[in-house]
């Protein structure tokens, strides 16, 4: 049988699950810590299959049709994600790119030819001049009623596709990444470590799998109060493309986050995301990204509070170190 692929889309899932095992050594650690490795996914994050899910549900409703805009807000995986599997297809992407992404994101999106907008664009008074000078970070984020009075006014049809409230997005996970782990496990999944921004992954994944195991423990890590952006704190270091999950007033907590009834969320910060992070490359040689590192680190805490000798602890790696070399997790200062 043939094993050649013929397009992106077929190359979403079916990632690797790797158990830590030099991790758990250095650190006695008795669980198994198992890392589910969404860098293998083509545009190098989970945000593929959320992407896939969402473009695929839309053509099937007729909601878009190649030729058309399909605009999206995110803090970079996302739009990498529509990129790389919508253009092909004859769609064009912009992009509404949230605060603080990296510079690798923007340029990766750059490269993929997406067109990148700001809160300015949506209210239609970005100058000509400001588009010139290259990408300036925007004082603040378009709000969904903006990105959705913008599709309206344009000529030609554009399609918000908005993540932060398409069922679509947590039911790729509910569809993939949790009958993926599932079987991958042999049907043994204890414990769910992995961090929040729309929540789609943590929904998606607790609802398929406290089906399987009703006794399933969901742990998310949040950034710390200190790695927050705020007006008291504009150039913190940040976890890129998530968001806490408690301490913050409740209109700022993502819709499906909250659906999601996780049992615990534990605060990291970017600092200790960082050293997590330079720390797993060397003791397995996997470069992963802040939010898997933070997540990661979440779950050491967890394990060593006790009560999951000989479990199952699967830790959610959305994306790897690649997209992360410029900011400052893998330049050492100590
Ligand atoms: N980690 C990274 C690096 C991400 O880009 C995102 C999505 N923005 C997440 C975690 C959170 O995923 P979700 O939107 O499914 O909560």
């Amino acid at each position: 049988m043939s094993e050649i692929v013929y397009s992106t889309a077929q190359l979403v899932g079916h990632t690797p699950l790797m158990e830590l095992v030099n991790y758990e050594a250095v650190h006695g650690i008795t669980a198994h810590l198992l890392a589910k490795l969404e860098s293998y996914n083509p545009s190098g994050s989970i945000k593929d299959r959320a992407a896939l899910q969402m473009i695929r549900e839309a053509e099937r409703r007729g909601d878009i049709l190649p030729g058309d805009t399909i605009v999206e807000q995110t803090s970079g995986n996302t739009g990498i994600a529509i990129a790389a599997l919508a253009i092909p297809m004859g769609y064009q992407v912009e992009i509404f790119l949230e605060r603080g992404a990296s510079l690798e994101r923007r340029e990766m999106l750059e490269a993929f030819g997406v067109r990148l907008l700001t809160y300015r664009d949506a209210l239609g008074i970005r100058t000509d001049a400001e588009r010139e000078s290259g990408w300036q970070e925007p004082e603040r984020e378009a709000t969904l009623a903006e990105i959705e009075a913008y599709c309206r006014r344009q000529k030609k049809p554009h399609f918000f596709l908005n993540q932060a409230e398409n069922r679509d997005n947590p039911r790729a996970h509910s569809l993939t990444t949790g009958p993926e782990l599932w079987e991958q496990t042999g049907g043994k999944v204890d414990a769910l470590v992995c961090m929040a921004g729309t929540g789609g992954t943590v929904l998606g994944l607790s609802m398929y799998l406290r089906k399987k195991n009703p006794a399933l423990r969901v742990i998310v890590a949040q950034p710390a109060e200190e790695s927050r952006l705020s007006a008291e704190n504009p150039h913190c270091q940040i976890i890129d493309g998530v968001l806490p999950v408690e301490g913050v007033p409740d209109g700022d907590i993502a819709d499906f986050v909250r659906d999601s009834h996780y049992d615990e969320a534990v605060d990291i910060s970017a600092a200790e995301a960082f050293a997590t992070a330079r720390e797993l490359a060397g003791t397995e040689g996997l470069l992963i990204g802040t939010s898997s590192a933070a997540a990661l680190l979440a779950a050491r805490r967890v394990c060593e509070r006790g009560g999951f000798d000989d479990q199952n602890v699967v830790v959610i790696m959305p994306d790897n170190g690649m997209k992360y070399l410029s900011t400052p997790c893998f330049h050492r200062t100590e």
